[in-house]
């Protein structure tokens, strides 16, 4: 870390500085430099609020240097990849792993034919919601572990490996027991107990990118999880709130090369819920592939128009089999297949 003060030979306030760093947070530090204005410290520093010597009159600037998010960051390795079953990775250079399933789990009839429809595409993992966060108190939230057992029932019979959210530390253990990722939603990337709940679990976690966080704090999300011992983190972008309302959130792609650089975690792309509609959920896909997205998850139903929820940006069949197609043959200009 280093601390950049404003005047040239400021002894009192380096001697100040440096007696913080040592007494609060037992870290040697070095003046380094001719101009005696630049405090290094070198070695681990993430037990450091660098707001409280930002906040201290005199300081230009505090440069941690090393990112805070130490076992997300790519210094520490080029990749991870998850292995679902020998031929189902997710990070791998050459794989797009692509989910694909219902918003909502809503009867047996509808889990098992929107499998079959994800099925009939080619993919290998099916996603389902059980537990549903819902803008709204009255929405339907999901038929919880009954669903899952119709996830779980559903991914057998198609040989399908299965996602699905859990929403408190509870429904971790739950959605761990019947299905093979664990997804965290949006809403909850900033829930501290669930991360920590999710760092227990066995089972790989899919986090998704807050409506209104930064990168950095998407990854020091991450972090949580991986500080508790889970190494199986997949990122996943699904669009941010903007100013834009023609959109339901913005898709935001430049985040692609830039997590690509600063961690190793693979990259899911959501163009779902970013686009908020069907007919706009492929060219989004196809974005994400081409902006290197090591997957996608998407919305499909075999009838749109009676889903529970998200029916609107869910691919009824037709839209399903394009989007896929399509989908293979990006994936194939870029150098990666579809597992
Ligand atoms: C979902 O995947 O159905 C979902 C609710 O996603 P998000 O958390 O990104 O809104
Ligand atoms: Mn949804």
């Amino acid at each position: 870390m280093l601390i950049v003060l404003d005047r040239k030979h400021d002894t009192p306030l380096v001697d100040h500085i440096r007696a913080l760093l040592q007494e609060k947070y037992n870290c040697e530090s070095h003046l380094i430099g001719e101009n005696g204005r630049v405090i290094a410290v070198p070695g681990d520093t993430k037990h450091v609020d660098i707001e409280v010597f930002e906040n201290i009159e005199g300081v230009k600037s505090v440069d941690r240097v090393e990112p805070p998010y130490k076992l997300a960051s790519r210094k520490n390795k080029d990749r991870t990849v998850i292995t679902l079953r020998p031929d189902v990775m997710i990070g791998s250079r050459g794989t797009l792993a692509v989910m694909a399933g219902p918003c909502s789990i809503e009867s047996p009839e509808q889990m098992d034919e929107t499998a079959a429809m994800a099925k009939e595409g080619g993919v290998n993992i099916l996603r389902g919601g059980a537990f549903k966060p819902r803008t709204g108190p009255y929405s339907f939230n999901g038929l919880g572990e009954d669903g899952l057992k119709l996830l779980k029932k559903a991914g057998e019979k198609y040989g399908m490996a299965t996602i699905s959210e859990a929403m408190n530390e509870e429904q971790i253990d739950t959605v761990a027991a019947y299905a093979d990722i664990v997804q965290i939603g949006a809403r909850n990337m900033q829930n501290y107990d669930l991360l920590r709940k999710a760092g227990t679990c066995k089972k790989p976690v899919m986090l998704k990118r807050g409506l209104a966080a930064t990168l950095e704090e998407f990854l020091l999300a991450a972090e949580y999880i991986l500080a508790g011992g889970n190494p199986n983190v997949i990122l996943c972008e699904r669009g941010i709130r903007t100013f834009e309302e023609e959109v339901r959130y913005t898709l935001c792609l430049g985040s692609l090369p830039a997590l690509r650089e600063m961690t190793h975690l693979p990259i899911i792309v959501d163009p779902s819920h970013a686009a908020g509609r069907s007919r706009w959920v492929k060219d989004l896909a196809l974005a994400g592939v081409a902006s290197g997205a090591d997957g996608l998850i998407i919305e499909i139903h075999p009838r749109p128009e009676e889903a529970l929820s998200d029916g609107p940006q869910s691919l009824d069949r037709e839209q399903w089999t394009d989007c896929i197609r399509s989908i293979r043959t990006v994936a194939g200009a870029v150098g990666r297949t579809v597992v």
